[in-house]
């Protein structure tokens, strides 16, 4: 059985934790403490183990996130992905993907084939989205990476997120 890491990376309070959460124990956790870095327990899914690595959330793109980047070139870690997480309530929350997207390809030395999922998370608030989803639809397109809209705390396309990540760890 093939292993995979992915790493989960975005601005702080777009509901990184929320969804590792809700994808390790399938519980949503109201408030959830922004400082620890949890490593979830390998999942069992879709006869493969996908385990998350959340990361504390900061505005800016931090020595440690890079850290777990550039794990992934150390062959024998199993592949680390990155993922662009952004909240569809907040627009300045989408600054922070393209510019996670470029670090992650300066630091992986190429932007071809590095499985990417973009998450917008909080579908639940709908009614206050200043992100719209032409614009992410448009912006994904541009960037040739898919996306997604989910809610975790209404469990909403969680499990989507991570079929497609392991759909294209697997073909790597
Ligand atoms: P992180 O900093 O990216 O890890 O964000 P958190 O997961 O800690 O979430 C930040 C805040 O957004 C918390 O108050 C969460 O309860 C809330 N939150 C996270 N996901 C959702 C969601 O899907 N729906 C709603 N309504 N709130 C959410
Ligand atoms: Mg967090």
């Amino acid at each position: 059985q093939r292993k995979f890491n992915a790493v989960v990376l975005g601005a702080g309070g777009v509901g990184k934790s929320a969804l590792t959460i809700r994808f390790h124990r399938n519980v949503f956790i109201e408030q959830y403490n922004p400082t620890i870095e949890e490593q979830g327990e390998p999942v069992l899914t879709f006869s493969v183990k996908l385990e998350l690595l959340d990361t504390p959330g900061t505005e800016q793109f931090t020595a440690l996130n890079e850290r777990y980047l550039r794990a992934s070139l150390v062959p024998f870690i199993f592949s680390r992905t990155g993922e662009g997480f952004y909240s569809l309530i907040e627009e300045s929350s989408l600054r922070e993907i393209d510019s996670i997207r470029q670090q992650i390809y300066q630091i992986k030395g190429t932007d071809r084939d590095i499985p990417i999922v973009i998450v917008g998370t909080k579908l639940d608030l709908n009614n206050e989205r200043e992100v719209s989803r032409a614009k992410i639809q448009e912006l994904a397109r541009q960037w040739n990476l898919p996306f997604y809209e989910t809610s975790a705390k209404r469990n909403w396309h969680v499990e989507d997120v991570f079929q497609d990540l392991v759909r294209q760890m697997r073909k790597r």
